[in-house]
């Protein structure tokens, strides 16, 4: 008998209808002969609803009673999941984070799972129960509610499976696969047959947000079998692999973006040894994290230096660079919010050339204008003016033929 984890999240959660959908699958899955262990999102719309209620009391709010609050919404759907299976004579047992025991560290708000009990769950199974657990949360050493960042449902089904050494981790949502790139931006999108944990990693990590960042890191590290599918047709959806299973030897895996970024520049700062670190020790200081980094060639003893952050960190990361633009006799400071990155990602990279090159020529093409370029081993990522995002991603799903099923390019490896 095989061991299952579902995931479902917030949209097939959304209404009581939509639950009851959720418990006719599991009971189908069970009748399969299936064990289950369902983790559920909280419904649509209402872990923002939460956040909403918080900020109007206080616009900062974070940490300890920010977890509270934003646990419930999981613990609203694992009593009406439970019901539901319950309704159809199916025994059920919902379990909150901290119930189960997942024990995380105390970072609230984006803690980390650090242990997992799983003898409730195995007892339950053993009694033929389907266990409904709530996502997206756990309790710290101390006994406090912790939450484990937007998304985190999927990390808890992916570190409950693998904590079970589950069959397989399914995580059901309301698309019906990993596609080339989000499809509600590009509708000729193919939903992709398999992907290796590497490339999802990267398309999640560049903003990609159909599987959440750790959730992909976990599967990747301990092996877990995952697949994304619809929770509400059939179909195989999309396997997260590891590079040998593969079968499909596209260049370009598929195509990631994200607007959350801010760009800032201090020009005409003296071209000298340690401008940099002059520069962005005092921004690491803050806490804020910086993404892509520019400096330009210098003229006349002096450069400009550009980097990005995240749009939440933009009027701190604005401030300190006014200082430290007068420390350093700079001659301007110029920001901008209107940005969005675009990458393209894909393990083929690595040993083909051109892909870059490509990518280049089909912007130019369409007259958009790259601002910043950071590459890694199997991605490319430019920072281009927001309203170029959605040509800029058609543009690119076009130019490397991502609608139509690659037909086996060698990877010379
Ligand atoms: P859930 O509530 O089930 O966790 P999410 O909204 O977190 O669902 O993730 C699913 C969404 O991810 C889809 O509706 C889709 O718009 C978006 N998405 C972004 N990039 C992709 C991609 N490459 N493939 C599939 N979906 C994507
Ligand atoms: N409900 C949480 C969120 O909206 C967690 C999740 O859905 O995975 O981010
Ligand atoms: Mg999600």
């Amino acid at each position: 008998m095989s061991l299952l984890v579902l995931k479902f999240g917030g949209t097939s959660v959304g209404t009581p209808e939509r639950i009851r959908n959720v418990a006719e699958r599991a009971l189908r899955l069970r009748g399969e002969g299936h064990s289950l262990v369902v983790v559920v999102s909280a419904m649509s719309g209402e872990t923002d609803r939460l956040l909403g209620l918080a900020h109007e009391l206080q616009p900062r709010a974070e940490g300890r009673e920010l977890d509270v609050l934003l646990s419930t919404g999981e613990q609203v759907t694992i009593a009406l999941l439970s019901m539901a299976l319950e309704a159809y004579g199916c025994p059920a047992r919902s379990y909150t984070g901290g119930q189960v025991r997942i024990l995380t560290d105390s970072a609230h708000n984006k803690a980390r799972i650090r242990s997992i009990d799983d003898s409730r769950i195995r007892g339950d199974l053993e009694a033929g129960r389907v266990v409904v657990v709530a996502g997206f949360q756990g309790i710290s050493e101390e006994g406090a509610i912790t939450t484990l960042g937007r998304g985190g449902s999927d990390t808890t089904a992916v570190a409950l499976a693998s904590a079970l050494k589950a069959d397989e981790c399914r995580i059901y949502t309301d698309v019906d696969g990993v596609y080339t790139t989000d499809p509600r931006v590009v509708k000729r999108a193919r939903r992709l047959e398999r992907i290796t944990f590497e490339e999802m990693l990267e398309m999640a990590s560049l903003g990609s947000k159909v599987l959440q960042i750790r959730a992909v890191e976990f599967a990747g590290k301990y092996n877990v079998p995952l697949r994304v599918l619809s929770s509400f047709e059939e179909g195989p959806g999309t396997l997260i692999t590891t590079e040998e299973g593969r079968v499909e030897q596209a260049l370009v895996a598929g195509i990631a973006f994200n607007q959350n970024e801010a760009q800032l520049t201090i020009q005409g700062v003296p071209d000298q040894p340690g401008v940099a670190y002059r520069i962005l020790g005092p921004v690491a200081d803050a806490n804020i994290e910086v993404d892509m980094i520019v400096q330009n060639v210098g003229a006349d003893n002096t450069t400009d230096f550009t980097f990005t952050v995240h749009r939440n960190d933009y009027e701190k990361a604005l401030g300190i660079l006014e200082r430290v633009s007068s420390e350093l006799g700079a001659r301007n400071v110029a920001g901008d919010t209107k940005i969005a990155k675009v990458s393209v990602v894909g393990v083929g990279m690595r040993s083909h050339a051109g892909i870059a090159s490509r990518m280049f020529e089909a912007l130019a093409r369409e007259s958009i204008n790259i601002r910043m370029i950071s590459t890694s081993e199997i991605k490319i990522s430019v920072v281009v003016d927001e309203k170029y995002l959605e040509l800029g991603v058609r543009t690119l799903h076009d130019a490397f033929e991502l609608e139509q099923e690659p037909t086996g390019q060698s990877t010379d490896r």
